[in-house]
Formats: C-alpha cells, sequence, structure tokens
C-alpha cells in the first residue's frame, strides 16, 4: 500500500467518518469535538443541513459552468449578496478556489492597477503557499526555506508585535510605524511600492491582532503615498471574530480584500474584492482560472449567508468567543507555562513559553496531543508552533465550549 507523503501525514488521529456541527465521529464510533474546523473553514458547523441541501440541489442542476465563458445562477446571486456584507466601496469581485489564489489575484491587481513593483507585507504574516504568497509569507521559514529564488520585489516590515519585542502596545506601534516610514524612505520608494498586505489578525504567525492605531496608521500611508492597502481577510472574515471582517474591529478599510476560508463551509471558494476602478485594470484574461466561482461552491456560498444571518453567528462568535476567552485565560493563571491568550471571538490562542521565557513549541504540542487523547483536536500555529489555537465552528454552543475548556484543563 502507498503512504501519504509526509506533509499530509495527519496532525489528529482521527479518520473521519462524518462530521456534525462541531463533531466528528471517527470509523470506529468514537466522538471528537473538533475546534479545528478544517482549519477556520467549516464556519456553519460540519454538514450543516441548510449547506448541504443547497450544494445537492445544485449538484443536481449544474456543476461547472466556467465563469469566464457562462454566467451562472449561484453566481449571479452570490455576487448580488456579497454586495450586501462587503464594504459599498468594493462592489467588484474576482473568484478563485483558495486564499493563496487570493493572494496571488491581489498582488497581481496591485500591480496591474499601479503599474509599480513591489509589496510590502508585514512579519509574521502567512498568505499561502503558492510561490507568490509564499514570497509574502513570513510566519516560518518552512513556508520559504529550499524554494528560492521566490517572487521579488517583496519588503518585509514590523508587525506590532508586543509580545516579540517585549514592549507595550504604543511604543511597539510607535516602533513598527517608523520602520515603516523608513522602508518608504530608504528600500522601496512610494513610486515602486504598489501596495501593503496585512491580516487584521496574524493567522497562521500566532494568533496576534493587530491595533487601530497601526491599522489606521497603514491606510493613512497608503493613501498619502499613492499606495493600495490590501487587507487578507481568509481566515478573519465571514464572522471569526465576532465581527462580519476582521477589519470592523478598527474601523480601516482596504482597497483590495481578500476572503476565503468560511465562505462556502467548506467547499473550495475565494475572491478578492476591490473598487471597480481598480479591478478594471485588469486586462481580459489576465486574472482568472478554471474552476473559480464553482456552481456548486457558490450555491454552498448563498447557504453559507443564510445560516450566518438566521442564527445569528456572528454574535454567536462574539459571544461564545468571549466565554472561551474567559476560561482560557482562566487555564493560564493556573500555569507559567502559558505566556498570553489572545485573538478575537472565536478566534483565540495560547501562547507556550519554557523556563526561560522562550517560546515552547514542544509543550505546545505536547498539550495538543493531551487534548487529542482526551477527545478534543486543536492545532497549533506560530513560528516555533508555541501557540495551540481554538478555531471552532460558529455555530459552537455553550456546552461545547465548556466540554473544552474542561479539556483544555486537564491537558494543560
Ligand atoms: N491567508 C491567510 C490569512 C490564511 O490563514 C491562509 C490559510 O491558512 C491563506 C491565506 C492561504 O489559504 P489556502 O490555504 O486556502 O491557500
Amino acid at each position: 500500500m502507498a503512504t501519504l507523503s509526509p506533509h499530509l501525514k495527519q496532525a489528529t488521529p482521527v479518520v473521519a467518518e462524518r462530521g456534525e456541527g462541531v463533531h466528528l465521529f471517527d470509523d470506529a464510533g468514537g466522538r471528537w469535538l473538533d475546534f479545528t474546523a478544517g482549519i477556520g473553514v467549516t464556519s456553519t458547523g460540519h454538514c450543516h443541513p441548510k449547506v448541504v441541501a443547497a450544494a445537492q440541489e445544485q449538484v443536481g442542476r449544474l456543476i461547472h459552468g466556467q465563469y469566464t465563458t457562462i454566467m451562472h445562477r449561484p453566481l449571479q446571486q452570490l455576487t448580488e449578496r456579497l454586495g450586501e456584507v462587503l464594504p459599498e466601496h468594493l462592489d467588484s469581485l474576482f473568484f478563485s478556489n483558495s486564499g493563496s489564489e487570493a493572494a496571488e489575484a491581489a498582488v497581481r491587481l496591485a500591480r496591474q492597477a499601479t503599474g509599480k513593483p513591489n509589496i510590502i507585507a508585514f512579519h509574521g504574516g502567512f498568505h499561502g503557499r503558492t510561490m507568490g504568497a509564499a514570497s509574502l509569507t513570513t510566519s516560518g521559514t518552512k513556508i520559504r526555506a529550499g524554494f528560492s529564488p521566490l517572487m521579488g520585489g517583496v519588503v518585509v516590515a514590523p508587525f506590532p508585535d508586543a509580545d516579540h519585542y517585549g514592549w507595550d502596545q504604543e511604543t511597539t506601534t510607535d516602533f513598527a510605524l517608523k520602520e515603516l516610514d523608513r522602508l518608504f524612505a530608504t528600500v522601496t520608494s512610494p513610486d515602486d511600492t504598489a501596495a501593503m498586505i496585512i491580516e487584521p489578525v496574524l493567522g497562521e504567525g500566532g494568533y496576534m491582532p493587530a491595533n487601530t492605531r497601526f491599522l489606521q496608521g497603514l491606510r493613512e500611508r497608503a493613501d498619502r503615498h499613492g499606495v493600495l492597502l490590501i487587507l487578507d481577510e481568509v481566515q478573519t472574515g465571514w464572522g471569526r471574530t465576532g465581527a462580519f471582517w476582521g477589519k470592523d474591529h478598527f474601523g480601516v478599510e482596504a482597497d483590495i480584500m481578500m476572503t476565503a476560508k468560511g465562505l462556502a463551509s467548506g467547499f473550495p471558494l475565494s475572491g478578492i474584492a476591490a473598487t471597480s476602478e481598480i479591478m478594471a485594470r485588469a486586462w481580459p484574461g489576465s486574472q482568472g482560472g478554471t474552476y473559480g466561482a464553482n456552481a456548486v461552491a457558490c450555491a454552498a456560498a448563498l447557504a453559507t449567508l443564510d445560516v450566518i444571518e438566521e442564527e445569528g453567528l456572528v454574535a454567536n462568535a462574539a459571544g461564545r468567543g468571549a466565554r472561551l476567552r474567559e476560561g482560557l485565560e482562566a487555564v493560564a493563571a493556573e500555569t507559567a507555562a502559558i505566556s498570553d491568550v489572545r485573538g478575537l471571538g472565536l478566534m483565540q490562542g495560547n501562547q507556550f513559553r519554557d523556563a526561560d521565557g522562550e517560546p515552547d513549541g514542544a509543550t505546545a504540542a505536547a498539550v495538543q496531543q493531551e487534548a487529542a487523547r482526551r477527545g478534543l483536536l486543536l492545532l497549533t500555529c506560530g513560528p516555533w508552533g508555541q501557540v495551540v489555537r481554538f478555531i471552532p465552528a460558529l455555530v459552537v454552543d455553550d456546552d461545547a465550549v465548556d466540554e473544552a475548556l474542561g479539556i483544555w484543563r486537564e491537558a494543560v
């Protein structure tokens, strides 16, 4: 029998047979509390009946109608509905299948729209694993090592990571903005810079929210310098943080916004939204792909939006997120091993440090495995794998949060 390649080796002990809500059931009848949600994808829970029904219905009608040649009903409807949840000025859309492709599309569009080459990315950012997206990514060397030469023209600026620098947030933010100004003055002048790209909350880089002053500072510099601001909302969008978009916590607006993950409850679908003025600069044929805006994925996205609205999932993410956060902080207060609990809504991370104060990926992995042994599936993140993250489906209720916290306390 063939084996899986190393990167496909499962991190958790589950051979999933079926999923329902926040639970997975394995082929031996075991029940698992899934606080990974397919890495923040199954926003409405596993196999939400409305999403299943919409996808099944669409499969019988039209599976694929390549959208640069044929418009189909689910895409037409999704485009209309997205207009209701997107910022008004981002009135033009392009669809693909994954977050990485959205990053590629955003960068290609920024270069097309401005005619300028360079992109500023921020330290700890994760934008995907394709060559362009990996070039923007500094959440860990495993994404980059061995793949050089990566895409040129990427300049990395500091993220206001107070935990890393050991300063307070104000000092760290001052430093990060000053360094950005220095990069504009010494490395990549505004005349050479197409865009800045940032996640409102660092995801793979360690579940670290940015802050309002920093993001507003980026917006102000983008306007002053004629540089576009790309917000990567792949992980933070669709209610994950307790607001519909991560950016809503900070009152900042993008020129180009990326989305994927929770968008279609598990069907591959991603997209970028931009002003029509910017999108018009993408010449025909330059952006595209065979599978983007697949009809079944679009039908699932429409059902996902219905469920989010009908079941109040954005508010649920805020409410259950607060309960989760409180419980995680209580556990952290009982141990010196967890130095920080951070995140927004249902995107919460626990950072592990050793006795010398160094990031402790080994303990984080051990606790993750111990939680799995007790039936709770979790993921790690951060450059050293030192953060254990909780990212359940947005349908999670108080009982599931409390059950997860009970297991977490025992595992820690
Ligand atoms: N951007 C962010 C913020 C992400 O979290 C991810 C994936 O985790 C990506 C981009 C890449 O998405 P994908 O794995 O779908 O290519």
